[in-house]
């Protein structure tokens, strides 16, 4: 039976979560309740309505938020949600996240996030345009290239990214793609973001790997999300790395083939309208089951929260890689850690998204655009130096096993120095 796996009976929300990873940051830091606080209160909250005409003419009314958690290091950085279970308190976590996320990467920004309570597969084309037009221009006081930058998230795109970028233009009176990141590269985009936040979680697991001895060519791997972070990550790991993916989910379910899937046919499947599940070249895969696969490498990259400790006991890997923000509780998590599986934390491990969203907008602010090659190594460097970092701030700390909250103390300690730094206004 396993020991401390978190609260019985109780699901670890998201910002219960966020809260957790913080105070077990907290000895580590040479801070006061007051300016602790000031870490983890959000910083502004936005909760606007967003009504929609839909196809049939009815008018629907969507919930909306944008959360800024922390803006002190520069203009906030958070991507965009389109998911049914979107509500104030998940967006807040999901910011908090990034404002660690961004400290962590040493990038110019704060964190933010945003979303819209919505299942996207259920809109047609128009709704879904008509849906992002009038949640840029209900959030628009206070997004822009200066002050907050949206990007992709679950259940948006390069598409939704467009509308956005053309709606604020459009209120402006002027093209504007510095907004958002995460554009097609015909408007503004950067090279290589499409794939940024899969190639960084393949580079992660391989960082990890190198420091296990473990040889990729031998390794098997499953994921739960074959979106825009999974799908790619599992083509660039069976690809590039030699990995064998044995096991993948979506929403609807998934298949196990213990041969190795095509991972790059059930993409083009995928992005033909298929469902993982319907792929048809392995055997049925529910999500439940994925979680107790002995495999080398488990990444989630769907959505938060997905282990606790109701799975927790299941989970039969050495790396754990964390594509999803949030996907395990602190509980869960240490739990993994002390049984001796190499976690790799959401804010390094899913990192090379947002540091592809700053080149992007560096690039929009120059006028000057990289070639892959260039971004590709920029980020790697970024990447591979963070995580030395946080190898030797756990060693220092005498936090084995524990990247997590090396990478906390590193984050946190960032942002407190500039709010000393900065002061208290008036
Ligand atoms: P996406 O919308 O492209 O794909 C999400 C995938 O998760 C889909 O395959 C979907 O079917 C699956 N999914 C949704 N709900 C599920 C459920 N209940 N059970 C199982 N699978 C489910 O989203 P994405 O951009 O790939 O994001 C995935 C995760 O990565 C999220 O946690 C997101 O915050 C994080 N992330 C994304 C980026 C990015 O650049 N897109 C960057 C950093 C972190």
């Amino acid at each position: 039976m396993a020991k401390d796996k978190g609260k019985s009976g109780e699901k670890s929300s998201p910002i219960d979560t966020l809260y957790n990873q913080m105070e077990k940051a907290r000895p580590y830091l040479d801070i006061s309740d007051d300016h602790f606080l000031k870490l983890k209160k959000p910083k502004r909250s936005l909760i606007v309505s967003v009504p929609v005409r839909m196809d049939d003419g009815r008018i629907r009314i969507f919930d909306g938020y944008r959360v800024q958690f922390n803006m002190a290091r520069g203009p906030t950085k958070g991507g965009v949600r389109y998911h049914p279970d979107v509500n104030l308190s998940e967006i807040t976590a999901l910011a908090g996240w990034m404002t660690w996320k961004t400290a962590l990467m040493n990038l110019p920004y704060g964190g933010a996030k945003g979303g819209v309570s919505v299942d996207p597969e259920a809109l047609s084309p128009g709704e879904l345009e008509r849906l992002t037009r009038r949640y840029i221009t209900e959030i628009a006081p206070i997004i822009g290239p200066e002050r907050d930058i949206p990007a992709p998230d679950v259940g948006t795109n390069e598409q939704v990214m467009a509308w956005a970028m053309d709606t604020y233009s459009i209120l402006a009176g002027y093209s504007i793609p510095g907004v958002v990141t995460g554009k097609p590269i015909l408007v503004g985009g950067s090279h290589g973001r499409l794939e940024a936040t899969g190639r960084g979680v393949a580079f992660a697991i391989s960082l990890a790997a190198q420091k296990m001895g473990l040889d990729l060519q031998e390794t098997t791997v499953a994921l739960q999300g074959f979106g825009n972070v999974g799908a790619v990550a599992s083509m660039i790991l069976h690809l590039e790395e030699g990995c064998k993916i044995v096991g993948v989910t979506d929403r609807h379910g998934g298949i196990y083939n213990d041969k190795g899937l095509d991972v790059c046919k059930m993409n083009a499947f995928v992005k033909d309208g298929g469902y993982v599940h319907e792929f048809g070249e392995g055997d049925a895969l529910t999500n439940e089951e994925l979680f107790s696969l002995p495999v080398d490498v488990l990444v989630p990259a769907a959505l938060e929260g997905v282990i606790d400790e109701g799975n927790v006991d299941n989970i039969d890997c050495k790396i754990l890689a964390e594509g999803a923000n949030g996907p395990a509780s602190l509980a869960a998590e240490s739990y993994l850690q002390d049984k001796g599986v190499f976690v790799l934390p959401d804010i390094f491990c899913n990192a090379g998204g947002v540091i592809v969203s700053y080149f992007e907008w560096v690039q929009g602010i120059q006028m000057y655009f990289w070639s892959k090659q260039e971004i590709r190594e920029k980020a790697r460097q970024i990447m591979a130096s963070t995580f030395k970092e946080i190898l030797a701030k756990s060693k220092e700390l005498g936090l084995d096993n524990d990247l997590r909250t090396a990478a906390m103390v590193i984050s946190m300690e960032r942002v407190y120095q500039v709010h000393k730094l900065r002061g208290l206004y008036p």
